[in-house]
């Protein structure tokens, strides 16, 4: 967790030329928005290749200072999670999720997962389980609304102990998904023991899987490997028609990205539910 936080953090530090006195602003900025309510959820739709149907949506966090632009996750999350302050922001994330997936069951929409972030600093606590479980109870929610989105690089760190993790929340009805699969190191071995339900392809790869045969060739044997698993397949970043083509070819499962939909605020997802709506 502490190799892959810092060098993120160098990242941010060194890209937007913030220096101690910024990042401590920052912290500070950050610990007041959770107080003064200044976080959202943004919904982006997860659709089904062969059907068209939108089956799911993921969770995206933004900030909106009061009077200031809307500042995007990648600003914010590194420093969130240098000062474990992503451990209340993403219990928040979690709460609200479920909050939204029961105002649109109580509107009579159709009930799709909703994806959540987990970062790992929340995904290193013992009681996880239990806790995601509690807030379920609260928030009205079945296990089976949410689906949890963990890296390669956060299961990683302590693959053991995740196993166990994972196995709890699994048991629980949880759906499991591998985020920006391909991006970290991740052991076969390990992936075979990981009691999960889904990977999702990076964006990294899909972007290119039209002209180059590389990129063509790694996402083609991850719906493979994925597929003799009896995992289902989620492509990032679809931006083309000719990306959805070459990924329903190649029996892609589900799509993400802005040839569909780019993430939206939660009225429109439910316009777009409305639309599908059975009589
Ligand atoms: P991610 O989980 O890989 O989320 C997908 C990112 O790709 C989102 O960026 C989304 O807006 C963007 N995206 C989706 N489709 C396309 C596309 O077709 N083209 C391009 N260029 N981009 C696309 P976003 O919303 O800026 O989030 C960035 C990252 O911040 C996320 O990457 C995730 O790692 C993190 N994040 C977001 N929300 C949360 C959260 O609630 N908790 C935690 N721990 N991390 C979060
Ligand atoms: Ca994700
Ligand atoms: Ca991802
Ligand atoms: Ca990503």
């Amino acid at each position: 967790a502490k190799a892959e936080g810092r060098n993120d953090y160098q990242f941010y530090a060194g890209s937007m030329g913030t220096n101690a006195m910024d990042s401590l602003k920052l912290e500070g900025a950050l610990r007041r928005a959770l107080e003064r309510n200044e976080f959202l959820l943004h919904y982006q739709p997860q659709v089904d290749i062969r059907s068209g149907a939108v089956v799911g949506v993921e969770a995206l966090l933004r900030w909106q200072p009061q009077g200031k632009e809307m500042v995007s996750p990648a600003d914010f999350i590194p420093i969130a999670e240098e000062t474990g302050l992503i451990v209340p922001i993403g219990e928040w994330v979690l709460a609200t999720a479920c909050a939204q997936h029961k105002a649109w069951r109580d509107a009579g929409l159709p009930p799709i997962r909703i994806g959540v972030n987990l970062s790992a600093r929340q995904f290193q606590r013992q009681d996880l389980a239990k806790r995601v479980a509690r807030l379920l109870e609260e928030m009205d929610c079945t296990p089976d609304c949410l689906a949890l989105e963990i890296t390669e690089s956060d299961v990683m760190q302590n693959p053991e102990a995740a196993v166990e993790i994972l196995r709890q929340l699994h048991a629980m009805g949880m759906h499991l998904a591998i985020d920006d699969f391909g991006t970290g190191y991740s052991s076969l071995s390990y992936l075979k023991r990981f009691p999960i339900d889904c990977l999702k392809i990076d964006r990294s790869f899909v972007r290119d899987i039209t002209s180059d045969a590389d990129d063509a060739m790694i996402v083609n044997s991850v719906i493979a490997l994925a597929h003799s698993m009896k995992l289902s397949v989620i492509a990032e970043g679809v931006e083309t028609a000719q990306q959805l083509d070459f990924l329903s070819d190649h029996g892609c499962d589900q799509m993400q990205g802005y040839y569909f939909s780019k993430p939206v605020p939660a009225d429109q997802i439910a316009k777009l539910l409305q639309a599908v709506k059975p009589e």
